[in-house]
């Protein structure tokens, strides 16, 4: 069944319109037709199983069947942030990261980011990325999607390390030492509901003097195993193994 995601938060209703890119979806897209059934989520979490009452030019009615009763989002809420990799890998994150589970996704420039980013067009990307976010969630059957934000630079991240109750660098040279254990530590150490900020660098991988200042504000260092994987691949390991230790109990 198509999920769609409203601005506005639930509220108790005896129908509910739908109009703009949703109603486009719906009319146009699936061509729905009245007495079938969607799912609306709304900003603050809650969906619904609605079905359709009556298509107009312009909007899309519905009325509530039921609450969805299934948990969707991972017990635990996991930020990650990712140093800007070249071409369209973030997207790829922000895709799949989405389906996995993330709460929010971060860019930073980190020192061996070789793009350089225009940040008078920051505001372009984050739409997009936003826009990904949103169709993975839905189809995913996610009940919010995750938030973007695309920072200008690498302390703006470092300013965020307190608001979060663990954080974690993942370090390509901690696992060439072979650093196996934090990433289990940090997750056996956090309480359901608790916040995870997890860091990864671009495809260089981060400077030694970029570690020390991370650790300086209490960032964890961790391995993720005896191979070194692409800047793209870590974010979507870490996710997989933060599912299987939360929810596949
Ligand atoms: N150029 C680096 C090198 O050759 O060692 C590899 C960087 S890797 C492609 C990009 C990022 O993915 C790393 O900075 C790190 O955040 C993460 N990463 C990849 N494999 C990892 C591993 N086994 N342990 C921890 N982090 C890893």
């Amino acid at each position: 069944m198509q999920r769609y995601f409203l601005t506005e938060p639930y509220e108790t209703k005896d129908r509910y319109m739908i109009t703009g890119e949703n109603y486009h979806h719906i009319v146009r897209v699936m061509r729905m037709e009245p007495s079938q059934q969607v799912y609306l989520a709304f900003s603050d979490r809650l969906a619904i199983i609605a079905e359709i009452t009556d298509i107009t030019e312009e909007a899309v009615y519905l009325k509530e069947i039921s609450k969805e009763q299934a948990e969707k989002e991972l017990p635990v809420n996991v930020t990650i942030a990712c140093g800007y990799p070249k071409g369209d890998k973030l997207e790829w994150v922000v895709q799949k990261g989405t389906e996995l589970g993330s709460h929010k996704f971060i860019g930073f420039p980190a020192k061996t980011s070789v793009v350089k980013w225009d940040y008078k067009k920051l505001g372009k990307k984050t739409d997009r990325l936003k826009k990904i976010a949103t169709e993975a969630a839905e189809q995913s059957h996610r009940q919010f999607a995750p938030d973007i934000l695309l920072l200008e630079t690498e302390q703006a991240l470092i300013d965020f390390f307190s608001s979060y109750d663990k954080v974690l660098i993942a370090y390509e040279e901690s696992a060439k030492v072979g650093e196996r254990s934090r990433f289990a530590t940090v997750l056996s150490e956090l309480a359901i509901g608790g916040s995870l900020l997890v860091v990864f660098g671009p495809e260089g991988g981060f400077s030694p003097a970029e570690i020390d200042v991370f650790q300086e504000n209490g960032a964890i260092l961790c391995g993720l195993g005896p191979r070194i994987l692409r800047a793209e691949t870590a974010p979507l390991y870490v996710l997989s193994a933060i599912s299987y230790q939360f929810e596949l109990v």
